[in-house]
């Protein structure tokens, strides 16, 4: 079966082709072909990266929307040099990425006329991601033909069982009735770790307390148990929770409340610092990427030092949090661009749960681990660290769901 998936952002996408035979594989696969385009840099051009397993190529080319990068990117699947397909017809199904699925989703699902106007109207929930997800959906409707089956494989899907006790918040019922609550994100990469977790344990999924630590750009832990997501730190958006690259995480509303009043904030620029002035960037004034926070710190700046303080303070502090929700833990994985890469933050983090028996491995921490479980051998917690892969994650889903499709189908003819 050739799965494509496609992963769409606001000024960004990228897009894979996995080829699955008979059965899924125990270990992820390379995809046979990625890419990645990106129209933030150079306005009114896109900057598309293509590799196979033969080839490499980056390319700009002048652009004016969404459907004219789509369509060129496609070609490139079957023509050129980065060609991997006979013909457009070859692909089986084209899995998205879809980031807010509300409180209607809790699986993936075949999308079709009402699954199309459900994502549209959950963009006013998520304005910046899901209209870009339904022009995807749209483009490949036009370029590859509505008989391809595609399916919608939502962000916020693996919290939907979230007990209603840890996704209210505590405001006026009204507030509820109107779809306030706790939705959470980076669902599809907390269900492949926690499931990629209980493997490399060789342990059942459903036996197992799991906390996730994605720690990217953004970033949100998840209370895992018996195979759900039970608890997480992603709210109603995503600038709930942790400290992340640029976004606040959790603060106090009052503040907000008081700077619209006494200073005059709009809604617009309270948006903008709290989602993009904020976080490491904010209090370091240095950078949103870690690697540079460190830097400075080496280079004694006590700003980017503070940034690294609140952010493991935080980061302890919410894992504390996940571990009263679970009532214990079994292990805590570490996943994304800071969580796979950063050895002192994953050390650090650890040490506040020393009081639990949790021992890290420091040789194995330090040691550039991937798929790897780094606590030692009588630690009485189980430390990974796990390299996400939403693609492939995605890639699964729509396997699990066109079998099923095929053998429903099966059955009744
Ligand atoms: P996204 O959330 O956009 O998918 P990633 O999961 O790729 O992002 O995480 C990107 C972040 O990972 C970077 O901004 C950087 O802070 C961090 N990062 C990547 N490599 C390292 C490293 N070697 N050490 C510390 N941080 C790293």
């Amino acid at each position: 079966m050739k799965i494509l998936v496609l992963n769409a952002g606001s000024s960004s996408q990228k897009s894979c082709l996995y080829s699955i035979d008979d059965r899924l594989p125990n270990e992820p696969p390379e995809p046979m072909w990625e890419a990645a385009i990106d129209w933030a840099h150079h306005p009114g051009f896109a900057e598309i990266k293509v590799k196979t397993a033969t080839e490499e190529l980056t390319e700009e080319i002048e652009v004016k929307s969404r459907l004219e990068i789509m369509a060129h990117l496609l070609s490139m699947l079957w023509q050129g040099k980065t060609a991997v397909l006979n013909h457009p017809t070859d692909i089986d199904v084209v899995g998205h990425r879809v980031v807010q699925g509300g409180q209607e989703y809790s699986q993936p699902v075949q999308i079709d006329q009402t699954v199309k106007a459900t994502i549209d109207r959950l963009s006013t929930l998520a304005p910046n991601h899901n209209p870009a997800n339904l022009e995807g959906i749209e483009a490949i409707e036009q370029f590859l033909g509505t008989e391809i089956p595609q399916i919608a494989v939502f962000d916020t899907a693996f919290h939907r069982q979230i007990p209603d006790a840890a996704a209210i918040y505590p405001v006026p019922y009204a507030w509820v009735d109107q779809g306030i609550r706790r939705y959470g994100f980076h669902g599809i990469s907390h269900q492949y770790c926690a499931e990629r977790a209980a493997h490399l344990l060789q342990r059942n999924l459903e036996d197992l307390r799991l906390i996730v630590c994605h720690l990217g750009n953004g970033c949100s832990l998840s209370a895992i148990a018996q195979g759900h997501s039970i608890d997480t730190t992603m709210g109603f958006t995503p600038l709930d929770g942790l400290m992340m690259g640029t976004r606040s995480g959790s603060v106090d509303p009052g503040i907000l409340i008081h700077l619209m009043r006494q200073e005059g904030y709009s809604v617009d620029l309270l948006d903008r610092e709290l989602n993009r002035e904020s976080g490491l960037k904010g209090i370091s004034g240095v950078s949103a990427d870690l690697r540079q926070v460190m830097k400075a710190i080496a280079d004694n700046n006590s700003q980017a030092q503070l940034a690294l303080d609140i952010y493991i303070h935080r980061l302890r502090a919410y894992i504390g949090a996940m571990l009263a929700s679970l009532g214990g833990v079994d292990a805590l994985i570490f996943t994304a661009g800071v969580g796979e890469n950063s050895a002192i933050v994953r050390s650090l983090a650890c040490e506040s749960f020393g009081f639990l028996g949790l021992k890290l491995d420091a040789h194995k921490n330090e040691n550039r681990p991937v798929d790897q479980d780094i606590a030692t051998t009588d630690s009485t917690v189980r430390v990974l660290v796990i390299h996400t892969q939403e693609d492939w994650a995605i890639a699964q889903e729509c396997y699990r769901l066109r079998a099923k499709h095929v053998s429903l189908h099966e059955k009744q003819s």
